[in-house]
């Protein structure tokens, strides 16, 4: 049974541009500092009000100026004139049976934009810790056959504050404030301190695509004086984008997922079609020379469980030799359909045959539980309707009018 809830208002009735206000929720420090310049702020002050705004921002996580008690009522105004501190919107959250919880989020149109845009998070809670998996883009360039994302195109880049907004959310909706009161939750939420205690970059979109603002939002996110999740916490799964990848280690330094899902290149140019461009043992060295790779801080290889494609004892041995040398866990995820799909999950002695020879080798597989799965929450099943429109399409685009002339 899931639970539908639809907090804001159909697109026609959305604020006009005008009337838009940025969110301070999800800057970075040297935005902050921008925003109060722009209130006004005396730069000797400004460095000491992003401290105290950081501190509201992502210890406390307040919702409304006036909470900020030790920033003047002046000051509080002036912020407020030109900027909100709005989480996206929530179109529908969904829990599911086993606690899993997904949320439709609309992000607040960008100059061109005719719709807003709408991505996905969710939330796994697990006995002892809980993991929040984030979007990096709504939609995704690449069309990895078996995943639904790949069906849409992509639409565009998360800013760096709309990826830390989804951080923001679900921190509100379940309650992982200090002090926040507990939602009703059936005793599924983790009784530990911190309820999202891991983020994954593993929603919608190929994070690699959009470094940048990947790179500013985790650098919020892990920041020791605010929301403090370490980088070894952080996990960004990339289907294999290799010249991003070291540069991604040296930069930012998070944990590092590969969705890998075949050993032999002929299958993953068809599975993962990135694979054309940069085959399996260019993606291999990157992962051998990543930084700060060893046995304590090791990649994730994910493989998705796809019956009579990739699931053989052949294919698990070849998958054994192919991570040699590499300090490595694997993920065997068991394939999640989708409307439209074409494959099948692979059964379940299949699965336990190719964990088993997996851990003979010496790593410890877990096969991942599917969560969520009946609010179309588990891996590879995110999708948003949002579409991306052509130039001509656009609002204020005028075909006679821009249509250039020579050659016309
Ligand atoms: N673009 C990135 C991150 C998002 S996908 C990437 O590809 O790594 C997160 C993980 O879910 C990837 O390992 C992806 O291959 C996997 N996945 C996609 N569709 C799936 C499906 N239908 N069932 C199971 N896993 C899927
Ligand atoms: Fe994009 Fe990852 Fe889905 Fe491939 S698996 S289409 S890279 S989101």
């Amino acid at each position: 049974m899931t639970l539908v809830l639809d907090h804001t208002p159909p697109r026609e009735t959305q604020a006009p541009d005008a009337a838009f206000r940025p969110t301070l929720a999800g800057m970075s420090r040297a935005r902050l500092a921008e925003a109060m310049a722009a209130a006004g702020v005396p730069e000797k002050q400004r460095r000491m009000r992003v401290g105290q705004l950081w501190r509201w921002l992502y210890i406390t996580g307040v919702t409304s100026f006036e909470q900020m008690t030790d920033i003047s009522k002046e000051t509080r105004q002036a912020l407020e004139a030109l900027f909100t501190l709005d989480r996206p919107g929530i179109v529908a959250e969904q829990v599911s049976v086993d606690g899993t919880r997904k949320w439709l989020m609309r992000l607040p149109k960008l100059g061109h934009e005719a719709r807003a845009p709408e991505v996905e998070a969710v939330y796994i809670p697990e006995s002892g810790r809980g993991t929040l998996c984030i979007s990096s883009q709504v939609g995704c360039t690449l069309t990895c056959s078996f995943c639904h994302t790949g069906t849409q195109r992509l639409v565009r880049n998360l800013t760096a504050s709309e990826i830390v907004g989804q951080v923001l959310l679900a921190r509100d909706r379940i309650g992982d404030w200090p002090g926040a009161a507990r939602p009703d939750d059936k005793g599924l939420l983790p009784e530990t301190d911190r309820k999202i205690t891991n983020v994954v970059l593993m929603g919608m979109g190929e994070p690699l695509y959009n470094f940048d603002n990947v790179r500013e939002a985790m650098d919020i996110v892990s920041d020791g004086e605010g929301i403090s999740l370490s980088k070894r916490r952080i996990t960004l799964s990339t289907s294999g984008v290799v010249p991003e990848i070291h540069r991604w280690g040296e930069l930012s330094g998070t944990m590092l997922a590969i969705s890998l899902h075949a050993v032999r290149d002929e299958l993953r140019d068809e599975l993962v079609p990135i694979n054309k461009k940069y085959p399996i043992k260019q993606l291999l060295d990157a992962c051998r020379t990543y930084p700060g790779v060893s046995n304590a801080k090791r990649i994730t290889f994910e493989y998705v469980m796809l019956k009579g494609v990739n699931d053989s004892p052949a294919d698990a041995k070849a998958l054994v030799r192919l991570l040699a040398g590499i300090p490595a866990k694997i993920n065997l995820i068991p394939f999640n359909p989708w409307p439209g799909s074409t494959y099948e999950c692979s059964d379940w002695e299949t699965i336990e045959r190719f964990a088993d020879i997996v851990n003979k080798a010496g790593y410890a597989s877990p096969v991942r539980t599917p969560r969520g799965r009946d609010i179309l929450a588990a891996c590879g099943q995110l999708k948003s309707e949002s579409v991306k429109l052509r130039a001509r399409d656009r609002p204020g685009a005028d075909g006679a009018a821009s249509s250039p002339t020579a050659g016309d």
